[in-house]
């Protein structure tokens, strides 16, 4: 869980320690104390003391075996540096409630200083398959988070990219407003997901309206990926806004015929077992996409 309050509690020198742990991931899976200090250019035996009290504030992990020795960033501590970073920039003030637990990340409701609500999603892959090797050594189930977090970087890099591009192209996304490391600060969009609505007005429109945002995606080059009822919000007027990024493929990917008939097919089924809704009108990839 996101603790905000911790950001009140940390001395410039812990900070320091921390992003000095940041800075030597980049090139050590393990990075070694002498480093840390180095990098924070702190005396050896005060680095010694404060990664002791970072690692007891779980912002990061040591890891000792036989053969290494070292620390590592914890989820905790990346959530805290990206934090601190979004706040000197001034697009997250404060933190408020969870609002979404993806299988893939957290989204809270944030405001920024003119207290505008948006939305903060924290990528957390490897959140289940960091379970499921619970059973391996000590020193591998460390080891493969360190890389997590970078895959969590990469997805909200290329959220905010994707999410950018269609923002500024007209399609109904919310607004990108701003990104670092494993987050990324959108629009608040006031609607819920498709999957939470009980009553749609005109199901026929509805399906309409998404099956011509999938095909309108695929002719500007792109294909959702994932595209079903949880990532669907509807507005009070019925309009569709799209969300949820990461794992959007181009129409020249080797499998995006799949890809796209897969988006369809979720539409098609969901509208069937949920409205009894079905039409015989639906896209296809070699007539309604100009390759
Ligand atoms: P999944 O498990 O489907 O991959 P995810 O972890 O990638 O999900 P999202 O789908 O992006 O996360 O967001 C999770 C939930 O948070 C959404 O279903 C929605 O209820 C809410 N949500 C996300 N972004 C917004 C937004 N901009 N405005 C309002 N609600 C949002
Ligand atoms: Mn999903
Ligand atoms: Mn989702
Ligand atoms: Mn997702």
């Amino acid at each position: 869980k996101l603790d905000a309050k911790i950001l009140r509690y940390m001395t410039s020198d812990e900070f320091r320690v921390l992003t000095a742990v940041e800075m030597g991931s980049k090139n050590h899976e393990l990075v070694p104390l002498s480093l840390i200090a180095q990098i924070a250019a702190l005396r050896h035996g005060n680095s010694h003391k404060i990664i002791g009290e970072l690692a007891k504030k779980n912002l990061v992990s040591k890891i000792k075996n036989a053969k290494y020795e070292g620390y590592r960033l914890t989820y905790g501590g990346y959530d805290y540096l990206a934090l601190k970073t979004f706040v000197k920039r001034g697009s997250v003030y404060s933190v408020g409630n969870q609002i979404g637990v993806g299988k893939e990340s957290d989204v809270y409701i944030v405001a920024d200083e003119s207290e505008n609500q948006l939305v903060l999603k924290i990528h957390r892959l490897g959140r289940v398959s960091f379970r499921a090797i619970k059973s391996k050594r000590d020193y591998l189930q460390k080891r493969k988070s360190a890389s997590w977090i970078y895959m969590s970087r990469l997805a909200a890099t290329k959220e905010y990219a994707f999410m950018k591009v269609l923002y500024d192209n007209g399609f109904p996304v919310p607004q990108p407003i701003d990104q670092v490391r494993h987050c990324v600060v959108m629009e608040l969009i006031d609607a819920y997901p498709l999957r939470q609505i009980t009553e749609v007005k005109d199901p026929g429109k509805l399906y309409s309206d998404l099956m011509n945002l999938i095909v309108r995606l695929a002719q500007y080059g792109l294909i959702h990926g994932d595209f079903n009822e949880f990532n669907i919000l509807v507005k009070d007027n019925g309009d569709p806004i799209l969300i949820d990024f990461p794992q959007m493929v181009s129409i020249s990917h080797p499998n995006a015929e799949w890809y796209f008939n897969r988006d369809i097919e979720c539409i098609r089924t969901y509208f069937r077992k949920r409205y009894n809704y079905e039409s015989m009108l639906y896209p296809k990839f070699q007539l309604d996409v100009n390759r």
